[in-house]
C-alpha cells in the first residue's frame, strides 16, 4: 500500500506494529531460550509451578532426583509426578504462606541413601500477587559423608589421645599420693608411664604424616629416588623384629635399581607399616616374604605372611583410619589403626594403587603398584 490517504497511513501503521511484534517475539524466544539452557545446565535441580501446583517448568536433574517419567511435563499437577512428597509439600506451603522455606531430606533407594537440601520460594507478579513457586533441590549427599567422616575422625583421635592420657595420669597420681611406695612398684609404673608416652609419640607421628600426606602441597618433598635402595634400608631395620618373633624372613628385591619420583621418608613408612603388619600378625613359628618386581611402567611390591588373614568383611575397611580386626590386640602390639591409612595414602599420592589379598586363618598378600620414571628423566 503506498497510497496517502486513511487506508495508506493505516496500512503503514499495521506494517510497523506487526515488525514491532516480531521483534518482541524474537526477544521472548531468546530470553525463553537462555533461560532453559542456563536450568538446564544447573547441578542442581529447578522445580517451578503455578498458584495450581501446575508444573511450569522441570529440568532434567529435578526430574531424575524426584523420579519423574520421561516427557515433557509442562502444565501437568506436581503431586501427580513424584511419590516425593515433601517436595510437593513444601512448595505448596511456599505459595500459601508467601515465603521462602527450606528442608533437608533424605532419599533411600537401590544405589543408597541420597541427601538433599530444598529451598522453594513463592513467586510474585508485578502486583505483589504469588503466582507460583521455585523450588531448587540441592545434592548434598558428598558433603554428609564427608561430615560424618570427619566428626568419626575427630572422636576416633580424641579417645585415641585421652586413653594413654588417662593412663599416666592414674600411674602420677598414684606415685603422688603414695610417697612411701617402694622402688619396684615406682620403678613399675615409671615403665609403665614410658611405654604409654611412647603410645602417643607414634599416635601424634602417624597423624602427622596423614595430614602432610593430605595437604596438596606435599609434592615439594618429592624427588628421583631408587625404590629397591628404600626396600633394601626398611628390611635392614625390620630384621631384627622377626627373628626375636622367630618368623622367617625372605626377601627378594632383585639387584638393578628402580627409578621413580616420590618422598622416600613416606615410602620407608609405607614398607614399615606392611612389612611390621606382616610381623605383628604372624605367629611365632610362621614365615614373612617380601617381593620387589618391576615391568617398564611399574613396580610392584607384595608382602605377604601365612599368619592369622583378614576376613572378607574386614578386608574392605582394612584402610579405613582408625579401623582395627582386634582393637584389643593391635594395641598391645603398639599399633594405631593407622598404618594401612598411611599405606593407602602414600601409594595414592605417588600416582600408584594398594589392595589385599587374604584368607582368614592362611595368611595376606598387600601388593602396591606404584609408576616409575626412566632412568634419565
Ligand atoms: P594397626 O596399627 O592396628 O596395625 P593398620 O592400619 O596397620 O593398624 O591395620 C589395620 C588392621 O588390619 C589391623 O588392626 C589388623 O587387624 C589388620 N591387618 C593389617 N595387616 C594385617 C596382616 N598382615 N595380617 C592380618 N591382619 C592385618
Amino acid at each position: 500500500m503506498t497510497s496517502r490517504d486513511e487506508v495508506g497511513r493505516l496500512a503503514k501503521a499495521f506494517n510497523s506494529m506487526s515488525e514491532e511484534l516480531e521483534q518482541r517475539m524474537e526477544t521472548i524466544s531468546t530470553d525463553r531460550n537462555k533461560l532453559v539452557a542456563i536450568l538446564s545446565s544447573m547441578v542442581e535441580g529447578v522445580v517451578a509451578i503455578d498458584q495450581d501446583e501446575r508444573v511450569l517448568h522441570l529440568n532434567q536433574v529435578a526430574a531424575e532426583m524426584l523420579d519423574v517419567p520421561d516427557g515433557n511435563q509442562e502444565g501437568r499437577p506436581i503431586w501427580e509426578l513424584t511419590r516425593v512428597r515433601e517436595a510437593c509439600a513444601i512448595l505448596s506451603r511456599a505459595i500459601r504462606d508467601r515465603q521462602d522455606l527450606s528442608q533437608e531430606l533424605t532419599l533411600s533407594s537401590m544405589d543408597g541413601d541420597r541427601s538433599l537440601v530444598l529451598r522453594a520460594c513463592p513467586i510474585h507478579d508485578s502486583s505483589r500477587d504469588v503466582v507460583g513457586a521455585v523450588l531448587v533441590l540441592h545434592d548434598v549427599t558428598e558433603e554428609s559423608r564427608f561430615e560424618v567422616v570427619r566428626r568419626d575422625f575427630v572422636a576416633n583421635v580424641s579417645h585415641e589421645l585421652k586413653t594413654p592420657l588417662t593412663a599416666i595420669r592414674g600411674y602420677v597420681e598414684t606415685m603422688v599420693d603414695d610417697a612411701e611406695m617402694d622402688g619396684e612398684t615406682r620403678a613399675r609404673f615409671l615403665d609403665r608411664i614410658r611405654s604409654q608416652v611412647l603410645r602417643l609419640g607414634t599416635l601424634v607421628t602417624d597423624l602427622l604424616t596423614l595430614s602432610r600426606l593430605d595437604s596438596r602441597d606435599d609434592h615439594v618433598d618429592f624427588h628421583r629416588m631408587d625404590l629397591r635402595q628404600t626396600v633394601t634400608e626398611s628390611v635392614h631395620g625390620l630384621r631384627g623384629k622377626a627373628e626375636t618373633k622367630g618368623l622367617s624372613m625372605s626377601v627378594d628385591i632383585g639387584d638393578a635399581p628402580l627409578w621413580l619420583v616420590g618422598d622416600p621418608e613416606a615410602m620407608r613408612q609405607l614398607i614399615d607399616n606392611l612389612v611390621g603388619n606382616a610381623i605383628n600378625y604372624t605367629p611365632s613359628g610362621g614365615w614373612v616374604r617380601l617381593r620387589l618386581s618391576a615391568d617398564e611402567e611399574e613396580a610392584r611390591l607384595q608382602v605377604s605372611d601365612n599368619g592369622v588373614g583378614i576376613s572378607p568383611k574386614d578386608r574392605e575397611r582394612v584402610f579405613e583410619r582408625f579401623f582395627r580386626v582386634d582393637k584389643a590386640r593391635s594395641r598391645e602390639l603398639g599399633g594405631t589403626g593407622l598404618g594401612l591409612a598411611i599405606v593407602k595414602n602414600v601409594a595414592l599420592a605417588h600416582g600408584g594403587s594398594v589392595s589385599v589379598d587374604s584368607e582368614l586363618g592362611r595368611g595376606t598378600t598387600f601388593t602396591v603398584r606404584l609408576p616409575l620414571t626412566g632412568p634419565e628423566s
